[in-house]
Protein backbone atom coordinates (compact mmCIF):
# COMPACT_ATOMS: atom_id res chain seq x y z
CA UNK A 1 0.00 0.00 0.00
CA UNK A 2 1.44 3.06 -0.87
CA UNK A 3 1.92 5.86 2.23
CA UNK A 4 1.22 9.99 1.71
CA UNK A 5 1.41 12.51 4.10
CA UNK A 6 -0.30 15.91 4.22
CA UNK A 7 -1.68 18.60 6.74
CA UNK A 8 -5.52 18.41 5.55
CA UNK A 9 -6.82 15.08 3.91
CA UNK A 10 -10.40 16.37 2.38
CA UNK A 11 -12.99 14.30 1.13
CA UNK A 12 -15.19 15.46 -1.30
CA UNK A 13 -14.60 17.71 -4.28
CA UNK A 14 -17.56 19.08 -4.90
CA UNK A 15 -18.69 22.55 -4.24
CA UNK A 16 -18.09 22.61 -0.30
CA UNK A 17 -15.01 20.78 -0.34
CA UNK A 18 -13.55 23.11 -3.27
CA UNK A 19 -14.84 26.60 -1.41
CA UNK A 20 -13.10 24.81 1.90
CA UNK A 21 -9.89 24.10 -0.10
CA UNK A 22 -9.39 26.95 -1.81
CA UNK A 23 -10.12 29.66 0.95
CA UNK A 24 -7.41 27.15 3.47
CA UNK A 25 -4.90 27.41 0.20
CA UNK A 26 -4.92 31.81 0.14
CA UNK A 27 -5.62 31.60 4.09
CA UNK A 28 -2.85 29.72 4.97
CA UNK A 29 0.14 27.67 3.89
CA UNK A 30 -0.78 24.05 4.68
CA UNK A 31 -0.59 20.86 2.24
CA UNK A 32 -3.99 18.91 1.50
CA UNK A 33 -4.81 15.84 -0.59
CA UNK A 34 -8.38 15.77 -2.02
CA UNK A 35 -9.93 12.69 -2.81
CA UNK A 36 -13.20 12.12 -4.93
CA UNK A 37 -15.38 9.14 -6.39
CA UNK A 38 -16.15 11.49 -9.56
CA UNK A 39 -13.74 11.93 -12.28
CA UNK A 40 -13.57 15.68 -11.92
CA UNK A 41 -13.99 18.30 -9.52
CA UNK A 42 -17.86 19.77 -8.58
CA UNK A 43 -19.40 16.92 -6.99
CA UNK A 44 -22.91 16.35 -8.37
CA UNK A 45 -22.74 19.19 -11.31
CA UNK A 46 -20.65 16.19 -12.78
CA UNK A 47 -24.37 14.17 -13.20
CA UNK A 48 -26.40 16.86 -13.19
CA UNK A 49 -29.16 17.37 -16.03
CA UNK A 50 -28.18 18.63 -19.45
CA UNK A 51 -30.23 21.59 -19.22
CA UNK A 52 -29.60 22.66 -14.82
CA UNK A 53 -28.10 26.21 -14.22
CA UNK A 54 -27.89 27.27 -10.91
CA UNK A 55 -30.78 29.01 -9.22
CA UNK A 56 -29.50 32.00 -7.61
CA UNK A 57 -26.99 33.83 -9.50
CA UNK A 58 -23.31 32.90 -10.51
CA UNK A 59 -21.79 36.00 -8.31
CA UNK A 60 -21.59 34.43 -5.30
CA UNK A 61 -21.08 30.89 -5.99
CA UNK A 62 -18.15 28.78 -6.67
CA UNK A 63 -14.73 29.36 -4.75
CA UNK A 64 -13.62 33.16 -3.28
CA UNK A 65 -10.25 33.28 -5.61
CA UNK A 66 -12.12 32.99 -8.87
CA UNK A 67 -15.28 34.81 -10.31
CA UNK A 68 -17.81 32.65 -11.98
CA UNK A 69 -20.65 35.51 -13.03
CA UNK A 70 -20.33 37.46 -16.60
CA UNK A 71 -22.15 39.81 -14.52
CA UNK A 72 -24.45 39.76 -17.66
CA UNK A 73 -27.91 40.19 -16.95
CA UNK A 74 -30.13 37.61 -18.89
CA UNK A 75 -31.48 39.07 -22.30
CA UNK A 76 -34.03 36.20 -22.81
CA UNK A 77 -35.88 33.45 -21.09
CA UNK A 78 -37.46 32.81 -17.69
CA UNK A 79 -34.12 34.35 -16.35
CA UNK A 80 -34.79 37.48 -18.47
CA UNK A 81 -33.36 40.86 -16.27
CA UNK A 82 -31.53 38.67 -13.76
CA UNK A 83 -28.37 38.37 -13.28
CA UNK A 84 -26.50 35.41 -15.09
CA UNK A 85 -27.59 31.52 -13.46
CA UNK A 86 -24.38 29.39 -14.88
CA UNK A 87 -25.40 26.42 -16.63
CA UNK A 88 -24.23 22.72 -15.15
CA UNK A 89 -21.35 23.07 -17.66
CA UNK A 90 -20.33 26.11 -17.02
CA UNK A 91 -19.86 25.32 -13.66
CA UNK A 92 -18.38 21.57 -14.28
CA UNK A 93 -15.76 23.36 -16.36
CA UNK A 94 -15.33 26.31 -14.04
CA UNK A 95 -14.16 23.71 -10.60
CA UNK A 96 -11.77 21.91 -13.20
CA UNK A 97 -10.23 25.38 -13.98
CA UNK A 98 -10.28 26.14 -10.43
CA UNK A 99 -8.24 22.81 -10.22
CA UNK A 100 -5.98 23.03 -12.70
CA UNK A 101 -4.84 26.61 -12.76
CA UNK A 102 -5.30 27.05 -9.19
CA UNK A 103 -5.07 24.38 -7.11
CA UNK A 104 -2.80 21.97 -8.48
CA UNK A 105 -0.09 25.04 -9.76
CA UNK A 106 0.25 25.45 -5.82
CA UNK A 107 1.79 22.60 -4.92
CA UNK A 108 0.44 22.57 -2.20
CA UNK A 109 -2.65 20.34 -3.58
CA UNK A 110 -2.66 16.70 -3.96
CA UNK A 111 -5.95 15.65 -6.20
CA UNK A 112 -7.49 11.58 -6.18
CA UNK A 113 -10.24 11.97 -8.56
CA UNK A 114 -11.79 8.52 -9.46
CA UNK A 115 -10.85 7.42 -5.64
CA UNK A 116 -13.20 6.51 -3.12
CA UNK A 117 -12.14 7.21 0.52
CA UNK A 118 -13.18 4.14 3.06
CA UNK A 119 -11.84 5.24 6.75
CA UNK A 120 -9.07 5.40 8.55
CA UNK A 121 -7.53 7.21 5.96
CA UNK A 122 -6.86 4.98 3.74
CA UNK A 123 -8.63 5.55 -0.15
CA UNK A 124 -9.25 2.86 -3.57
CA UNK A 125 -8.63 3.81 -6.93
CA UNK A 126 -11.58 3.09 -8.61
CA UNK A 127 -9.94 2.86 -11.62
CA UNK A 128 -6.27 1.14 -10.91
CA UNK A 129 -7.43 -0.60 -7.77
CA UNK A 130 -4.27 0.57 -5.55
CA UNK A 131 -5.06 1.28 -1.75
CA UNK A 132 -2.98 4.40 -0.76
CA UNK A 133 -3.17 5.39 3.14
CA UNK A 134 -2.87 9.05 4.32
CA UNK A 135 -1.35 10.12 7.49
CA UNK A 136 -2.80 13.57 8.27
CA UNK A 137 -3.07 15.95 10.61
CA UNK A 138 -6.59 17.27 10.20
CA UNK A 139 -9.54 15.21 8.30
CA UNK A 140 -11.98 17.35 6.40
CA UNK A 141 -15.50 15.15 5.64
CA UNK A 142 -16.70 17.18 2.57
CA UNK A 143 -19.40 14.68 2.02
CA UNK A 144 -22.03 15.45 4.26
CA UNK A 145 -24.45 17.12 1.77
CA UNK A 146 -23.44 15.09 -0.70
CA UNK A 147 -26.67 15.76 -2.68
CA UNK A 148 -28.96 13.11 -3.62
CA UNK A 149 -29.35 13.40 -7.87
CA UNK A 150 -32.12 11.60 -10.32
CA UNK A 151 -28.82 10.48 -12.75
CA UNK A 152 -27.40 8.62 -9.30
CA UNK A 153 -30.57 7.65 -6.72
CA UNK A 154 -32.75 4.61 -6.70
CA UNK A 155 -36.28 5.60 -6.54
CA UNK A 156 -37.97 4.81 -3.58
CA UNK A 157 -41.06 3.45 -5.17
CA UNK A 158 -41.10 0.19 -7.60
CA UNK A 159 -41.05 -0.17 -11.14
CA UNK A 160 -42.36 -2.91 -13.45
CA UNK A 161 -41.21 -3.95 -16.44
CA UNK A 162 -42.53 -2.09 -19.96
CA UNK A 163 -42.95 1.45 -17.76
CA UNK A 164 -41.48 4.45 -19.85
CA UNK A 165 -39.68 5.88 -17.07
CA UNK A 166 -36.02 8.04 -17.25
CA UNK A 167 -34.53 10.76 -14.75
CA UNK A 168 -34.76 13.77 -16.34
CA UNK A 169 -31.49 13.61 -17.39
CA UNK A 170 -32.53 11.53 -20.36
CA UNK A 171 -35.82 13.99 -21.72
CA UNK A 172 -33.42 15.61 -24.36
CA UNK A 173 -32.83 12.23 -25.78
CA UNK A 174 -36.31 11.86 -26.56
CA UNK A 175 -36.70 11.19 -30.30
CA UNK A 176 -40.73 11.32 -30.96
CA UNK A 177 -43.35 13.44 -29.06
CA UNK A 178 -45.10 10.88 -26.59
CA UNK A 179 -49.23 11.10 -25.55
CA UNK A 180 -47.91 13.07 -22.35
CA UNK A 181 -45.70 13.20 -19.19
CA UNK A 182 -45.65 12.62 -15.72
CA UNK A 183 -43.35 14.65 -13.72
CA UNK A 184 -42.58 12.90 -10.79
CA UNK A 185 -40.94 15.64 -8.19
CA UNK A 186 -41.83 18.77 -7.43
CA UNK A 187 -38.63 20.20 -5.86
CA UNK A 188 -35.81 22.07 -8.07
CA UNK A 189 -35.70 19.35 -10.35
CA UNK A 190 -39.27 18.60 -11.14
CA UNK A 191 -39.73 22.32 -11.63
CA UNK A 192 -37.11 22.37 -14.23
CA UNK A 193 -38.18 19.12 -15.80
CA UNK A 194 -41.23 21.07 -16.20
CA UNK A 195 -39.95 24.47 -17.43
CA UNK A 196 -37.70 22.29 -20.08
CA UNK A 197 -40.91 20.19 -20.95
CA UNK A 198 -42.95 24.16 -21.26
CA UNK A 199 -40.33 26.07 -23.47
CA UNK A 200 -39.95 22.89 -25.43
CA UNK A 201 -43.44 23.20 -27.07
CA UNK A 202 -44.86 20.90 -24.57
CA UNK A 203 -48.50 22.23 -24.22
CA UNK A 204 -49.30 22.29 -20.66
CA UNK A 205 -52.23 20.07 -20.58
CA UNK A 206 -50.05 17.31 -21.46
CA UNK A 207 -48.19 17.48 -17.58
CA UNK A 208 -49.64 15.98 -15.15
CA UNK A 209 -47.16 16.71 -12.07
CA UNK A 210 -46.71 14.92 -8.73
CA UNK A 211 -46.61 17.33 -6.01
CA UNK A 212 -46.05 15.18 -2.99
CA UNK A 213 -45.99 18.32 -1.07
CA UNK A 214 -46.31 22.17 -1.83
CA UNK A 215 -43.46 24.20 -1.35
CA UNK A 216 -43.24 27.73 -0.13
CA UNK A 217 -39.79 29.38 -2.40
CA UNK A 218 -38.09 32.47 -2.59
CA UNK A 219 -38.03 35.01 -5.87
CA UNK A 220 -34.94 35.29 -7.31
CA UNK A 221 -35.49 39.29 -8.21
CA UNK A 222 -34.76 40.05 -4.35
CA UNK A 223 -31.71 37.51 -4.76
CA UNK A 224 -29.56 39.97 -6.78
CA UNK A 225 -26.40 41.55 -5.29
CA UNK A 226 -25.52 44.69 -7.90
CA UNK A 227 -25.96 47.99 -6.83
CA UNK A 228 -28.78 48.21 -9.27
CA UNK A 229 -31.13 46.20 -7.64
CA UNK A 230 -30.29 47.57 -4.15
CA UNK A 231 -33.77 48.59 -3.08
CA UNK A 232 -35.30 45.39 -4.16
CA UNK A 233 -33.13 43.03 -2.48
CA UNK A 234 -32.55 44.86 0.70
CA UNK A 235 -35.72 46.04 0.80
CA UNK A 236 -36.95 42.59 1.01
CA UNK A 237 -34.45 41.99 3.76
CA UNK A 238 -36.45 44.51 5.81
CA UNK A 239 -39.65 43.20 5.38
CA UNK A 240 -38.37 40.28 5.97
CA UNK A 241 -37.48 41.17 9.40
CA UNK A 242 -40.35 43.07 9.80
CA UNK A 243 -42.83 40.55 9.26
CA UNK A 244 -41.13 37.94 11.13
CA UNK A 245 -41.04 40.54 13.99
CA UNK A 246 -44.37 40.91 13.75
CA UNK A 247 -45.76 36.98 13.33
CA UNK A 248 -48.05 35.48 16.02
CA UNK A 249 -47.35 31.70 14.72
CA UNK A 250 -45.96 30.29 12.11
CA UNK A 251 -48.79 30.66 9.55
CA UNK A 252 -49.10 34.27 10.20
CA UNK A 253 -45.38 34.54 9.69
CA UNK A 254 -45.85 33.01 6.12
CA UNK A 255 -48.91 34.98 5.63
CA UNK A 256 -46.93 38.05 6.27
CA UNK A 257 -43.74 36.90 4.64
CA UNK A 258 -46.59 36.12 1.57
CA UNK A 259 -48.01 39.74 1.68
CA UNK A 260 -44.53 41.71 1.66
CA UNK A 261 -43.71 39.76 -1.74
CA UNK A 262 -40.41 37.65 0.63
CA UNK A 263 -42.35 34.17 -0.18
CA UNK A 264 -44.36 32.63 -3.02
CA UNK A 265 -46.32 29.64 -3.88
CA UNK A 266 -47.85 27.67 -6.91
CA UNK A 267 -50.98 27.87 -5.41
CA UNK A 268 -52.69 30.55 -3.60
CA UNK A 269 -55.21 28.08 -2.15
CA UNK A 270 -52.89 25.67 -0.73
CA UNK A 271 -50.86 26.14 2.11
CA UNK A 272 -47.27 24.74 1.69
CA UNK A 273 -46.05 22.10 4.19
CA UNK A 274 -42.39 22.47 2.54
CA UNK A 275 -39.64 24.57 2.19
CA UNK A 276 -36.34 23.85 0.65
CA UNK A 277 -35.37 27.20 -0.17
CA UNK A 278 -35.84 26.72 -3.95
CA UNK A 279 -35.62 30.16 -5.50
CA UNK A 280 -37.62 30.97 -8.05
CA UNK A 281 -38.03 34.10 -11.00
CA UNK A 282 -41.84 35.86 -11.75
CA UNK A 283 -41.64 34.24 -15.09
CA UNK A 284 -41.03 30.83 -13.78
CA UNK A 285 -43.45 30.86 -11.14
CA UNK A 286 -45.93 32.06 -14.35
CA UNK A 287 -45.42 29.66 -16.30
CA UNK A 288 -45.39 26.39 -14.13
CA UNK A 289 -48.57 28.22 -13.10
CA UNK A 290 -50.22 26.98 -16.09
CA UNK A 291 -49.85 22.98 -15.47
CA UNK A 292 -53.36 22.15 -14.09
CA UNK A 293 -52.85 18.78 -13.88
CA UNK A 294 -51.37 18.64 -10.44
CA UNK A 295 -51.00 15.77 -8.58
CA UNK A 296 -51.73 15.98 -4.54
CA UNK A 297 -52.09 12.38 -3.95
CA UNK A 298 -49.36 11.88 -1.63
CA UNK A 299 -45.74 10.06 -2.53
CA UNK A 300 -45.67 7.25 -5.77
CA UNK A 301 -45.26 3.81 -3.98
CA UNK A 302 -45.24 2.02 -7.16
CA UNK A 303 -45.41 2.80 -11.72
CA UNK A 304 -47.03 0.10 -13.08
CA UNK A 305 -47.63 -0.17 -17.03
CA UNK A 306 -50.96 0.95 -17.18
CA UNK A 307 -51.53 2.88 -13.42
CA UNK A 308 -49.61 4.85 -10.86
CA UNK A 309 -50.25 3.86 -7.11
CA UNK A 310 -49.38 6.62 -4.87
CA UNK A 311 -50.36 7.55 -1.17
CA UNK A 312 -54.09 8.35 -1.37
CA UNK A 313 -55.35 6.88 -4.69
CA UNK A 314 -54.38 5.39 -8.03
CA UNK A 315 -54.07 7.34 -11.62
CA UNK A 316 -54.37 5.91 -14.80
CA UNK A 317 -51.49 5.98 -17.53
CA UNK A 318 -49.94 3.88 -20.50
CA UNK A 319 -46.39 2.82 -21.73
CA UNK A 320 -46.90 6.01 -24.36
CA UNK A 321 -46.67 8.20 -21.41
CA UNK A 322 -42.95 9.34 -19.58
CA UNK A 323 -42.23 9.37 -16.19
CA UNK A 324 -40.01 12.12 -15.75
CA UNK A 325 -37.92 10.92 -12.17
CA UNK A 326 -37.25 14.13 -10.40
CA UNK A 327 -37.82 12.15 -6.84
CA UNK A 328 -34.08 12.12 -5.29
CA UNK A 329 -34.84 13.41 -1.96
CA UNK A 330 -33.25 16.62 -0.17
CA UNK A 331 -35.11 14.61 2.74
CA UNK A 332 -33.37 11.34 2.30
CA UNK A 333 -30.06 13.79 2.21
CA UNK A 334 -30.67 15.03 5.14
CA UNK A 335 -30.78 11.80 7.03
CA UNK A 336 -26.76 11.31 6.51
CA UNK A 337 -26.41 15.09 7.32
CA UNK A 338 -27.95 15.29 11.10
CA UNK A 339 -25.92 18.31 12.03
CA UNK A 340 -22.88 17.66 14.01
CA UNK A 341 -20.59 20.76 15.55
CA UNK A 342 -18.05 21.27 12.47
CA UNK A 343 -14.82 21.39 14.18
CA UNK A 344 -14.22 18.35 16.21
CA UNK A 345 -10.72 17.50 17.26
CA UNK A 346 -8.80 16.33 13.87
CA UNK A 347 -12.46 16.46 12.18
CA UNK A 348 -13.63 19.43 10.38
CA UNK A 349 -17.33 18.60 8.77
CA UNK A 350 -18.27 21.68 7.22
CA UNK A 351 -21.84 22.25 6.87
CA UNK A 352 -24.17 25.45 5.91
CA UNK A 353 -23.00 28.23 8.29
CA UNK A 354 -25.40 30.57 6.30
CA UNK A 355 -28.97 30.03 5.03
CA UNK A 356 -28.67 29.13 1.26
CA UNK A 357 -25.07 29.51 0.86
CA UNK A 358 -23.18 25.98 0.95
CA UNK A 359 -20.20 27.01 -0.74
CA UNK A 360 -19.54 30.87 1.66
CA UNK A 361 -20.12 28.56 4.68
CA UNK A 362 -17.50 26.34 2.99
CA UNK A 363 -14.66 29.82 2.72
CA UNK A 364 -15.66 30.88 6.19
CA UNK A 365 -15.07 27.46 7.63
CA UNK A 366 -11.09 27.24 6.38
CA UNK A 367 -10.84 30.99 7.10
CA UNK A 368 -11.86 30.39 10.71
CA UNK A 369 -9.65 27.06 10.61
CA UNK A 370 -6.79 28.52 9.14
CA UNK A 371 -7.09 31.89 12.18
CA UNK A 372 -8.66 30.81 14.95
CA UNK A 373 -6.98 28.33 18.19
CA UNK A 374 -9.52 27.51 20.40
CA UNK A 375 -12.71 24.06 19.30
CA UNK A 376 -15.15 26.60 21.13
CA UNK A 377 -14.57 30.05 19.52
CA UNK A 378 -14.36 28.14 15.68
CA UNK A 379 -17.62 26.63 16.77
CA UNK A 380 -19.54 29.02 18.01
CA UNK A 381 -18.24 31.44 14.62
CA UNK A 382 -19.21 28.35 12.85
CA UNK A 383 -22.46 27.06 14.45
CA UNK A 384 -24.45 25.20 12.04
CA UNK A 385 -27.38 26.64 10.32
CA UNK A 386 -29.59 23.78 9.88
CA UNK A 387 -30.61 22.46 6.32
CA UNK A 388 -34.85 23.46 6.26
CA UNK A 389 -36.95 20.62 5.20
CA UNK A 390 -40.79 21.54 6.64
CA UNK A 391 -42.29 25.36 6.39
CA UNK A 392 -41.78 25.60 10.20
CA UNK A 393 -37.90 24.93 9.28
CA UNK A 394 -37.55 28.41 8.07
CA UNK A 395 -37.57 29.51 11.94
CA UNK A 396 -34.51 27.65 13.21
CA UNK A 397 -32.50 27.98 10.04
CA UNK A 398 -33.39 31.91 10.13
CA UNK A 399 -32.51 32.24 13.80
CA UNK A 400 -29.26 30.38 13.87
CA UNK A 401 -28.15 32.49 10.58
CA UNK A 402 -29.08 35.57 12.34
CA UNK A 403 -27.28 34.76 16.04
CA UNK A 404 -24.16 34.10 13.37
CA UNK A 405 -24.40 37.30 11.52
CA UNK A 406 -24.26 38.95 14.33
CA UNK A 407 -21.56 37.10 16.45
CA UNK A 408 -19.53 37.76 13.19
CA UNK A 409 -20.19 41.39 12.89
CA UNK A 410 -18.29 41.67 16.46
CA UNK A 411 -15.27 40.37 15.03
CA UNK A 412 -13.73 42.89 13.34
CA UNK A 413 -11.08 41.21 11.37
CA UNK A 414 -13.62 38.26 10.48
CA UNK A 415 -16.30 41.23 8.98
CA UNK A 416 -13.55 42.93 7.22
CA UNK A 417 -12.42 39.21 5.69
CA UNK A 418 -16.60 38.42 4.53
CA UNK A 419 -16.97 41.57 3.55
CA UNK A 420 -14.32 41.59 0.65
CA UNK A 421 -15.06 37.43 -0.38
CA UNK A 422 -17.21 37.21 -3.22
CA UNK A 423 -19.37 34.48 -2.05
CA UNK A 424 -20.57 36.64 0.86
CA UNK A 425 -22.29 38.18 -1.95
CA UNK A 426 -23.98 41.79 -0.32
CA UNK A 427 -22.46 42.85 3.16
CA UNK A 428 -20.33 44.95 0.63
CA UNK A 429 -23.07 46.79 -0.94
CA UNK A 430 -24.65 47.85 2.26
CA UNK A 431 -21.04 49.22 3.26
CA UNK A 432 -21.23 51.47 0.21
CA UNK A 433 -24.09 53.06 0.39
CA UNK A 434 -23.74 57.35 0.54
CA UNK A 435 -24.83 58.73 3.89
CA UNK A 436 -27.33 61.33 2.06
CA UNK A 437 -28.93 58.56 0.42
CA UNK A 438 -32.36 58.47 2.21
CA UNK A 439 -33.86 55.77 0.67
CA UNK A 440 -30.85 53.12 1.09
CA UNK A 441 -30.41 54.75 4.66
CA UNK A 442 -33.61 54.30 5.52
CA UNK A 443 -33.91 50.58 4.30
CA UNK A 444 -31.25 49.84 6.23
CA UNK A 445 -32.60 51.06 9.48
CA UNK A 446 -35.24 49.92 8.74
CA UNK A 447 -33.14 45.96 8.89
CA UNK A 448 -30.79 47.45 12.05
CA UNK A 449 -34.50 48.13 14.51
CA UNK A 450 -36.23 44.81 13.03
CA UNK A 451 -33.70 42.48 13.19
CA UNK A 452 -33.19 41.98 16.99
CA UNK A 453 -37.22 41.63 17.07
CA UNK A 454 -37.50 39.70 14.59
CA UNK A 455 -34.49 37.29 16.69
CA UNK A 456 -36.61 37.69 19.91
CA UNK A 457 -40.09 36.81 17.68
CA UNK A 458 -37.81 33.44 15.94
CA UNK A 459 -37.20 32.25 19.53
CA UNK A 460 -40.69 32.35 20.26
CA UNK A 461 -41.57 30.79 17.07
CA UNK A 462 -39.56 27.91 17.56
CA UNK A 463 -40.79 27.30 21.17
CA UNK A 464 -44.48 26.60 19.27
CA UNK A 465 -42.59 23.65 17.24
CA UNK A 466 -41.00 22.21 19.89
CA UNK A 467 -44.04 22.21 21.92
C1 LIG B 1 -30.13 21.46 -9.35
C2 LIG B 1 -29.40 22.14 -8.24
C3 LIG B 1 -29.15 23.52 -8.29
C4 LIG B 1 -28.47 24.16 -7.26
N1 LIG B 1 -28.24 25.49 -7.34
C5 LIG B 1 -27.56 26.11 -6.35
C6 LIG B 1 -27.27 27.52 -6.38
O1 LIG B 1 -27.66 28.21 -7.31
N2 LIG B 1 -26.57 28.08 -5.38
C7 LIG B 1 -26.15 27.35 -4.31
O2 LIG B 1 -25.50 27.90 -3.41
N3 LIG B 1 -26.42 26.03 -4.23
C8 LIG B 1 -27.11 25.40 -5.21
N4 LIG B 1 -27.40 24.07 -5.11
C9 LIG B 1 -26.99 23.38 -3.92
C10 LIG B 1 -25.74 22.60 -4.25
O3 LIG B 1 -26.00 21.30 -3.97
C11 LIG B 1 -24.55 23.04 -3.50
O4 LIG B 1 -24.30 24.36 -3.82
C12 LIG B 1 -23.28 22.28 -3.80
O5 LIG B 1 -23.05 22.06 -5.17
C13 LIG B 1 -23.25 21.00 -3.01
O6 LIG B 1 -21.91 20.64 -2.94
P1 LIG B 1 -21.36 19.58 -1.93
O7 LIG B 1 -19.89 19.60 -2.11
O8 LIG B 1 -21.89 19.80 -0.56
O9 LIG B 1 -22.01 18.17 -2.40
P2 LIG B 1 -21.70 17.27 -3.69
O10 LIG B 1 -21.73 18.05 -4.92
O11 LIG B 1 -22.67 16.12 -3.59
O12 LIG B 1 -20.21 16.76 -3.48
C14 LIG B 1 -19.86 15.76 -2.56
C15 LIG B 1 -18.70 15.00 -3.16
O13 LIG B 1 -18.24 14.04 -2.21
C16 LIG B 1 -17.83 12.88 -2.91
N5 LIG B 1 -17.83 11.75 -1.98
C17 LIG B 1 -18.84 11.36 -1.15
N6 LIG B 1 -18.44 10.25 -0.45
C18 LIG B 1 -17.19 9.95 -0.87
C19 LIG B 1 -16.24 8.93 -0.54
N7 LIG B 1 -16.49 7.99 0.37
N8 LIG B 1 -15.06 8.90 -1.20
C20 LIG B 1 -14.75 9.84 -2.13
N9 LIG B 1 -15.60 10.84 -2.46
C21 LIG B 1 -16.79 10.89 -1.85
C22 LIG B 1 -18.86 12.74 -4.02
O14 LIG B 1 -18.33 11.97 -5.08
C23 LIG B 1 -19.08 14.20 -4.42
O15 LIG B 1 -18.25 14.58 -5.49
C24 LIG B 1 -28.05 23.40 -6.13
C25 LIG B 1 -28.32 22.03 -6.07
C26 LIG B 1 -28.98 21.40 -7.10
C27 LIG B 1 -29.26 19.91 -7.00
Amino acid sequence: MQEIETDYLIIGSGAMGMAFADSLLTESKADMVMVDRHAKPGGHWNVAYPFVSLHQPSAFFGVASRELSRFEKDKVGFNKGLYDLASGAEVSSYFDAVMQQTMLPSGRVRYFPMSDYKGEGVFTSLTGGQETRVRYKKLVDATRLTVDVPAEHSPAFTIAEGVNFMPLNNLPTLQAAPEGYVVIGAGKTGMDACLWLLQNGVAPDAIRWIMPRDAWMLPREFAQNSEEFFVDTFGNQANQFEAIAEAENIDDMYDRLEKAGCVVRFDQNIRPTMFHAATISRPELNALRQIKNVIRMGRVSALEVDKIVLDDGVLETGPDIVHVDCSASLARTMVKAAPSPVFEGDVITPQTIRSFMPVFSGSMIAYVEAHYDDEDEKNRLCNVVPLPNKAEDFVPMTLAAMMNQFNWSQDKPLRQWVRNNRLDGFTKLTNSVAPDDKEKMDILARMRDNAPKAVGSLMKLAEQIDG
